[in-house]
């Protein structure tokens, strides 16, 4: 398995402490040809991409991509913020973004109070290693849904980080909306009998390594090892192997200007 891209980066803009350019020139010493920069999205209570620095990011990402020859895409990682699925990006937001990743942070904003206290309990469950059930597991997996619904995520990151939901049902939805489920090669978030269940569903996968420091930019063996134990055939993952995905946002793009 060879990784083509990576997709899920962190840098200075958001909670790790290296540059965009450190990033690319890592990317470019391994042979990566394309990386993304995905920092946390403004809605991230501690350290969220600010609005403000927003323009200084993306020109940062063109200046490491000129000087590296590597591509780069201008990524964010956004956040799960409810039930209802609503996402602080506006259309206009979304036109400044190559890439748009979702995840669930605790330290984030939220729809509602139930929503809040949802995100709270829930990630005290996943700090002693409880599988909720019952309707924080339900309002969960709706937030995941809704949000892949509603909004053009090219990724879902790390689902079962912070809170447990259903990630079959989850598969499921981004099967059908043509968004990109994570196998992380930071930590593994399924359970092998889990992966394996979410891989019937038919959902399409991208290895990222979510780095947060130059020495791990393409880091996914601990992917690999799952996904070889699991026995995930290699051509349902798109980004390996000479392949790159075919990413939502870009499509809507696409589309966007061709009506224009
Ligand atoms: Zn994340
Ligand atoms: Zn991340």
């Amino acid at each position: 398995m060879e990784l083509t891209a990576d997709y899920h980066t962190h840098t200075l803009f958001s909670d790790a402490n290296c540059t965009v350019l450190e990033q690319a020139e890592s990317a470019k010493a391994i042979g990566l040809k394309e990386i993304a920069i995905t920092d946390h999205g403004f809605t991230h209570i501690i350290f969220g991409l600010k609005r403000k620095n927003a323009e200084e990011y993306r020109r940062k990402i063109a200046e490491a991509e000129r000087a590296t020859g590597v591509r780069i895409l201008v990524g964010i990682e956004e956040n799960l913020l409810g039930r209802k699925g609503t996402s602080d990006l506006s259309e206009e937001d979304l036109d400044q973004f190559d890439l748009f990743l979702c995840g669930n942070h605790v330290f984030s904003h939220h729809e509602s109070w139930r929503d809040w206290y949802n995100g709270w309990l829930g990630y005290a469950a996943y700090h002693f290693g409880k599988r909720p059930k019952g309707r924080l597991f339900s309002d969960m997996t709706k937030a995941y849904i809704e949000t892949v619904k509603r909004n053009p995520v090219d990724i879902l990151t790390h689902v079962n980080f912070q809170c447990y939901a259903d990630a079959v049902e989850i598969a499921k939805c981004c099967r059908d909306y043509g968004t990109y489920l994570e196998i992380s090669g930071k930590k593994p978030h399924f359970t092998d009998e889990e992966l394996s269940d979410v891989a019937a569903t038919g959902v399409r996968f991208v290895v990222n390594s979510d780095a947060h420091s130059p020495d791990r930019i393409g880091d996914v063996a601990i992917a690999e090892e799952q996904i070889e134990r699991v026995g995930i055939p290699h051509s349902r993952i798109d980004n390996i192997d000479g392949r790159t995905p075919r990413f939502r946002l870009a499509e809507v793009k696409k589309r966007k200007k061709e009506v224009l």
